[in-house]
């Protein structure tokens, strides 16, 4: 029968540095205030495999992207989770080959259960820092009835380190993060909706990046000790503005999955990010887009006209 100890040589190759283990019993219920995609995970890991005895949380490592300046930017989690729930689907399948069950899921709650196995600690940014990975971790779960060592504690403060740090707090541009942990998502530039155009204020937030906001990632000194890195080049290729201005945003779909790279959610935001890092020279691109339906069409004029006032 697997151990934990084989589960984490079979782990390592595919990405997964760090591997804890606890047991299938419940987590605190997503609170009420919750955004709606909360709410729609389970806190019990029988839901998802009645005969389940341990969960195992699985952390991969990644580095973020080195910022160019005047180029479209993307989070490096999504990029990594992209890899890594592909990655956590193929190690749920060797357990499974060896006669256990084990499912990869991605509807549990997965920070408490990964607390609760000891991986890392939340911090203000409602964000888990395992040991030196920081926060710079894509966490994946499997669900499994093999016995596995597990361990369940009991009670989960908040980091040590934040006692005396609002790093965080004070990054963030939006102002979403209330200080004890938790997030009002409603404010936060990552979960806005994408059917909607983004409100004018937080328009200039966005920055580059056309995927994520990492500011409350970036200002953590949990992550000293994760340098950054520079994009491969063919994502760098595939990030170019004005190809993503003249719809050519298929080619983000390898890194970002297809869940991710979807034609309104960029181009909203490489409209903005045209405007953000001055590209001028993308006016005629822009005011091609102006009349698109909503919101891409009130992005692109939002934009030409920012880039516009900026000439004059
Ligand atoms: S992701 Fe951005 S907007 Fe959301 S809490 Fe972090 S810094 Fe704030
Ligand atoms: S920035 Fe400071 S307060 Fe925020 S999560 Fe990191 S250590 Fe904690």
């Amino acid at each position: 029968m697997l151990t934990l100890e084989t589960i984490r040589s079979m782990a390592r190759p595919l990405g997964f540095e760090r591997v804890a283990a606890t047991d299938a019993s419940p987590v605190e219920p997503t609170p009420p205030q919750a955004h709606r995609q909360a709410q729609a995970l389970t806190a019990d890991p029988r839901g998802i495999l009645p005969e389940a005895r341990s969960v195992l949380l699985l952390a991969m490592p990644y580095a973020p992207y080195r910022p160019r300046p005047g180029c479209a930017a993307v989070d490096a989690y999504y990029v990594a989770s992209n890899r890594a729930h592909e990655n956590a689907r193929r190690l749920a399948e060797a357990i499974a080959e060896t006669g256990a069950k084990a499912v990869m899921t991605a509807s549990l709650r997965v920070k408490p259960l990964a607390v609760r196995a000891g991986l890392g600690r939340m911090g203000r940014n409602g964000l888990l820092a395992v040991d030196q990975l920081g926060t710079r971790v894509s966490l994946q779960v499997i669900v499994t009835d093999l016995p596995l060592e597990t361990t369940c504690l009991a009670d989960a403060p908040l980091d040590e380190r934040c006692v005396n740090c609002h790093a965080c707090e004070r990054a963030c541009p939006a102002r979403a993060l209330r200080g004890d942990g938790s997030l009002d998502i409603t404010r936060c530039v990552r979960a806005q909706p994408e059917n909607l155009p983004l409100p004018e204020a937080m328009r200039l937030m966005t920055g580059a990046s056309v995927l994520g906001c990492d500011l409350c990632q970036r200002s953590c000194p949990r992550n000293a000790q994760v340098g950054e890195v520079d994009e491969p080049e063919a994502l760098a290729a595939a990030l170019d503005l004005s190809r993503l201005l003249a719809g050519d945003w298929k080619g983000l779909i390898p890194w970002l999955g297809k869940n991710n790279a979807r034609r309104l959610r960029l181009m909203n935001r490489a409209a903005l990010a045209a405007a953000n890092e001055g590209r001028t020279d993308l006016l005629p691109l822009l005011e091609a887009l102006s009349g698109e339906p909503e919101p891409l069409g009130s992005h692109a004029r939002w934009s030409a006209e920012t880039l516009k006032n900026r000439m004059r």
